[in-house]
């Protein structure tokens, strides 16, 4: 077996920054491979040993030995994200399955578990700080979850309704997608294009010739589909496009591919599990971990929400039905009309250049306005600073506060044909004291897929682009401005899902204020900022049938939440009637538009059928209600001191929340900052949504 060192291989260098300049694909193998021997081994010689766990002799041990595996592997995925050429791609391939494999074994294995558990129930539990105290409770809760105390008799049947539950979810993805390909409109006749923009067509003409066809194709994904419903002035096509989305994945697509049978299945096993665990409902059991506490809870939320928005929404219903009959002569407004006759009721109303807007953001206006903000909110330096880099495109920064370091980002900005789409931020690394003493600072990736400098003149960044920016700098400052020592919980670590997404909206809430606009603002020939009245035009733009789309969310939410908690399966398939007969309740409460009786909506739900979000579709609003309460604390600063940029809320938005991380619930971090519980107003308010 060959022994690889520190000197030899880049990857198992600790002590300082990456080495990007010096990792290469062959170094990934037996870097990992050596990283999981050693965890194996070290969790092999840990649960045999027959002493009291303790903190220090098998936490700190097994977080220590973690971070080697959680840094090295993160490096490799983060070229993997990149840099993605073949050697770097076929390297991380190679050793994803092995990697995937050992984390699946740890959150497994009993006896650590009973190592964790007699810790937790042992003497020096008593003596721990809260922290650990917290981070112990958090191992028995996942462990519990994923079965580990269930008797072993039922142990089998837990982990075949888990196994079942990931081929059926699965198959639910695998379904939509072919019949999402299997569908497609074809326009022989140029006129019937009428209306679709350029780029759409050309799109839908290559397609056609791609099948050695004339004409025109589209399909049910979305860069296809949705310009045709918003655009096409052919009402037929939109309604044929809109019946083949809706019933995708349906008795009426093809019976191989109907997901109702699969919902029915899905229902059933993980009220199964629920039961097993000994929760009432599967909702019950997906609010462990996060920082709502129970379904009622959460349906009260939802339910304060609609019944605050729906007025608004259906104000906003009412007025398109009367452009439409006005203006497009659609005396009545059918379902696969709202998209359409909404987009003609925004370009009348709020047009505004999207590229005029664009030429006022200049990049480096934008960082320096970026990093204003967080200079002012928390007092900290923001410095370059050097260290090896993926690309010569990359920028590396320092944070200090009165002059001691803070942690380091590297801001990596511009599309490059390497990397994956998308804007991104990740650990490097995490904040924590080390065992042998001595604090390690925390690191971070922040990554985005902006336009780069053409011809000498700097990039210039559309709106979304600088919301985009604030948000993934949001989930930076999260991870860099934490005071917590222990790994398990500094950060974003041992964060409650439902409560992550608070730091990154509530920075991208500075982008709408005008203080904030005008001082991050230079055209980019002209040096004016932005003018007054295009700043109103895109507030007004973006407040555009904000009611609507509340209530909308607010649907998926509530029916979520509903077939988790109301719904009693009793150990057979759950019929569909039952599935649609609640989606019926929740939109007789909460909707404005109601779809034909044919849509199958469910059908293709997959973020609760196939991804992580069953009884959590609540989290996207819930997140926003937070980030917004705690962005009010700032207007309100700003009302009685002249600018919101407030450094005193700004500290303690850092102390109450930013520096906590995961280390105790979220909350009580937000109640220690707003002084009481969220409110839903400041969201409302900021989408406009207020009784003049
Ligand atoms: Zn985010």
């Amino acid at each position: 077996m060959s022994q690889t060192s520190n000197a030899q291989n880049p990857l198992l260098d600790f002590s300082g920054f990456p080495r990007f300049s010096d990792a290469r694909p062959e170094h990934v193998a037996p870097a990992v491979r050596g990283l999981l021997e050693e965890n194996r081994a070290l969790i092999a010689r840990l649960t045999a040993d027959t002493a009291a766990p303790t903190w220090a002799n098998f936490v700190e041990p097994m977080n220590e030995a973690g971070e080697r595996l959680g840094r090295a592997w993160g490096v490799v995925g983060h070229l993997h994200s990149v840099m993605d050429v073949p050697e770097w791609r076929e390297a991380y391939n190679e050793m994803l399955p092995e990697v995937s494999r050992f984390y699946a074994e740890v959150g497994q294995n009993l006896a650590l578990f009973h190592k964790f558990k007699a810790l937790h129930d042992g003497p020096e539990y008593a003596s721990l700080s809260p922290v650990r105290q917290r981070i112990l409770d958090n191992e028995l809760r996942d462990f519990r979850l994923s079965g580990a105390e269930l008797p072993d008799a039922v142990k089998p049947r837990f982990q075949e309704i888990q196994e079942e539950q990931s081929q059926l979810g699965a198959k639910f993805s695998e379904n939509i997608l072919d019949a999402t390909n299997a569908h497609s409109e074809w326009v022989s006749d140029e006129a019937g294009l009428a209306g679709i923009p350029e780029d759409a067509r050309a799109a839908a003409r290559a397609a056609a010739e791609k099948d050695g066809k004339p004409g025109w194709k589209f399909t049910l994904h979305m860069p296809s589909y949705l310009p045709v419903l918003q655009y096409a002035d052919d009402r037929g096509l939109r309604e044929r496009m809109y019946r083949a989305y809706a019933t995708r994945a349906s008795e009426a697509s093809k019976p191989e591919w109907d997901n109702g049978p699969l919902i029915g299945k899905i229902l059933a096993l993980r009220e199964e599990e629920a039961q097993l665990l000994g929760y009432r409902n599967f909702a019950e059991v997906s609010l462990v971990p996060k920082m709502a506490d129970t379904p009622e809870q959460v349906l009260a939320f939802l339910r304060d929400l609609a019944t605050k928005a729906k007025p608004f929404a259906e104000r906003d219903l009412a007025e398109l039905k009367a452009f439409a009959a006005r203006e497009l002569g659609l005396a009545e407004l059918f379902p696969w009309d709202v998209a359409y006759a909404s987009e003609k009721l925004r370009q009348a109303r709020y047009a505004f250049s999207e590229q005029e807007v664009k030429q006022y953001f200049p990049e480096p206006k934008v960082l320096d306005g970026l990093f204003g903000v967080i200079r002012t909110l928390y007092k900290v330096d923001i410095l370059p600073d050097e260290a090896p880099k993926w690309d010569p495109d990359v920028r590396f920064f320092r944070i200090e506060k009165e002059g001691e370091l803070v942690g380091h980002f590297y801001l990596d900005l511009h599309a490059r044909e390497t990397k994956r789409g998308g804007a991104w931020m990740d650990s490097a690394r995490s904040r924590h004291r080390r065992p042998a003493g001595g604090m390690e600072t925390p690191v971070a990736y922040l990554v985005c897929n902006f336009p780069g400098p053409v011809n000498g003149k700097p990039a210039t960044f559309t709106h979304d682009d600088v919301l985009t920016l604030f948000h993934e700098c949001g989930h930076g400052l999260h991870h860099l401005l934490t005071k917590v020592e222990e790994l398990a919980v500094s950060g974003i670590h041992g964060v409650e899902w439902d409560a992550v997404e608070l730091p990154s909206q509530f920075m991208e809430n500075f982008c709408w204020e005008w203080d904030v606009l005008s001082g991050m603002t230079a055209h980019v020939d002209t040096g004016e900022p932005l003018p007054r009245a295009l700043y109103d035009k895109m507030i007004a733009a973006k407040n555009f049938q904000s009611g609507m789309q509340t209530v909308r969310q607010l649907e998926f939410s509530m029916f979520d939440l509903r077939i988790h908690s109301d719904i009693v399966a009793g150990g057979q398939p759950v019929p569909m009637e039952k599935v649609f007969g609640v989606l019926d309740e929740v939109r007789r409460e909460v909707a404005v538009l109601f779809p034909p009786a044919w849509h199958r909506f469910p059908n293709s739900f997959s973020h609760i059928f196939a991804g992580g979000y069953a009884a959590g579709y609540y989290s996207y609003k819930w997140a926003e209600v937070l980030s917004a309460d705690a962005f009010e604390a700032f207007e309100e600063a700003g009302a009685g001191k002249g600018s919101l940029l407030d450094a005193e809320t700004g500290t303690r938005f850092w102390r109450e929340i930013l520096a906590v991380g995961g280390s105790r619930p979220a909350l009580e971090s937000f109640k220690a900052f707003r002084g009481r519980e969220p409110k839903v107003d400041a969201l409302l308010r900021h989408n406009g949504m207020v009784e003049a």
